[in-house]
């Protein structure tokens, strides 16, 4: 049985969806108002896997992801790069995009933003207000969280221990026009100079940042859906607050099935902008000796409710085994065909490893017994490379892992870092020294290009390389 942990209930549940062989699901997406951090793109990374895997048993996913384009972090950003607000949007938005096509995350089938949904985040705040559910001060929508009696279940905290916290969480909140600590803004009133604001029964403003998710769903996707997805950082206040609204909305189930990713942290902490301690994706690939998929790996190659470690030594680690795949995907594309037997103890064997590698998916995504079963897959193909095995036989095996791979985002298996530059350097010295015949120092120039993981061949048309 296929299972999902819930947050919601803190348990693994069985996975059934609403409609056979679809699942609505939803994954919050960035404000876009900077370059996104690793932190930041785990979460895409995370569930751009179990779209995939869900794809891969036969499921069609609804993947819808906003990006929020208003705020005053866009605001904010736009005063100090002399851009309004739809610009440093459009900019930050497509800087998004780039970085997740080159981390091979799938396009969201819909990908809206929320100035695309004033009106229809208006009604909803309308409605919410008609029965009952929230109360306007001043200009200000706020939703009265004493009505809605499961508040608090999500975030796993008492109403105490909610209402401690909600001071400093609800930011941009008039905590003295609140009938309770935990209300939330539902609509803020906006009479700054050169700020954008939207018109509305209660006068111009903007709506709270949590309206946007709860709207795009039920606009996109339905009353009711199958997977909600964020950072765990996200289940208070934001997500307490969509259920909370969304439920009180339509008074019927929201969601179906909460799923949370941990956190990336350096040195213990959690990479954030506010620490500082940050590495953004752009800067990363704009180092030419770093391979995107060795990212993408390096993030999924966790579970995605664990938090991830960052360091480049882990980074290089996880780009070693992603070059183990590179040269033995090479190889079996090299030798794939159609010609010549496939022992029945080889299919046997690769179905008996895909039951496993489904067994473990199943079990709430874990990829870390799932990526055991691929690196066994990869040692029983080159067995078979080196035993002599068919064409027919490298086909299969390449077809299969090709499968799996493609779910962790490893599609494309040619080498793709630019060497570093003392590597480089090490590289032409070896060639100026075997051009003078002095084989000492071209020896000693090769053990020093393998300590740095670099396997210098010599052929005909002089030197070749490849990651070790
Ligand atoms: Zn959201």
């Amino acid at each position: 049985m296929q299972t999902v942990y819930n947050t919601y209930s803190l348990e693994k549940e069985g996975f059934s969806t609403i409609e056979k062989n679809k699942v609505r699901m939803y994954l919050c997406g960035p404000t876009v108002y900077n370059y996104i951090h690793i932190g930041n793109a785990r979460s895409s990374v995370a569930f751009d896997t179990i779209r995939k895997y869900l794809e891969w048993r036969g499921f069609e996913v609804n993947f819808v992801s906003n990006f929020t384009d208003l705020g005053d972090k866009v605001i904010a950003q736009g005063e100090k790069e002399g851009l309004t607000e739809a610009e440093v949007a459009d900019k930050y938005a497509n800087a998004f995009l780039e970085d997740a096509a080159a981390l091979n995350i799938e396009p969201a089938t819909t990908r809206p933003r929320a100035t695309q949904y004033m009106e229809e985040m208006v009604a909803f705040v309308e409605k919410l207000l008609a029965q009952g559910q929230a109360y306007e001060v001043n200009g200000d929508v706020y939703f009265k969280t004493n009505q809605f009696k499961d508040y608090a279940v999500l975030s796993h905290q008492n109403m105490a221990e909610l209402k401690k916290n909600a001071a400093g969480r609800l930011d941009g909140d008039d905590q003295d026009e609140k009938q309770n600590d935990t209300d939330f803004a539902l609509w803020k009133k906006e009479e700054r100079p050169g700020v954008t604001a939207w018109p509305s029964p209660w006068g111009p403003g903007r709506p709270g940042w949590h309206l946007e998710c709860s709207v795009m769903i039920d606009s996109l996707l339905g009353e009711t859906i199958d997977i909600h997805a964020g950072g765990i950082d996200l289940a208070f206040p934001h997500h307490t607050n969509e259920l909370a609204q969304s439920v009180s909305y339509h008074d019927k189930p929201f969601v179906h099935y909460w799923l949370h990713n941990g956190f990336v942290n350096v040195n213990d902490e959690k990479m954030s902008k506010s620490l500082g301690n940050f590495v953004t994706i752009h800067d990363l690939l704009a180092d030419e000796t770093i391979d995107p998929q060795g990212v993408r790996y390096f993030l999924v190659k966790t579970h995605y409710r664990r938090p991830v470690a960052y360091s480049r030594d882990r980074l290089d680690q996880a780009q070693q085994e992603v070059d183990k795949v590179y040269r033995t995907m090479r190889a079996l594309g090299q030798k794939a065909g159609s010609a010549g037997e496939v022992d029945a103890a080889l299919s046997e064997q690769l179905t008996l490893l895909n039951e496993r590698f489904i067994g473990a998916m199943d079990d709430d995504f874990n990829v870390e017994n799932a990526l055991t079963v691929v690196f066994e897959a990869l040692t029983l193909a080159n067995k078979t490379l080196q035993a002599g095995g068919s064409a027919a036989e490298a086909a299969l095996l390449q077809k299969q892992l090709a499968d799996w791979l493609h779910i962790f985002g490893l599609d494309d298996f040619e080498e793709k870092r630019d060497l570093p530059v003392d590597a480089k350097v090490l590289l032409e010295r070896r060639a100026a020294a075997r051009a003078e015949k002095d084989f000492a120092a071209s020896d000693d120039l090769r053990d020093q290009l393998k300590a740095m993981g670099i396997l210098v061949k010599d052929g005909r048309d002089g030197q070749s390389i490849e990651w070790l």
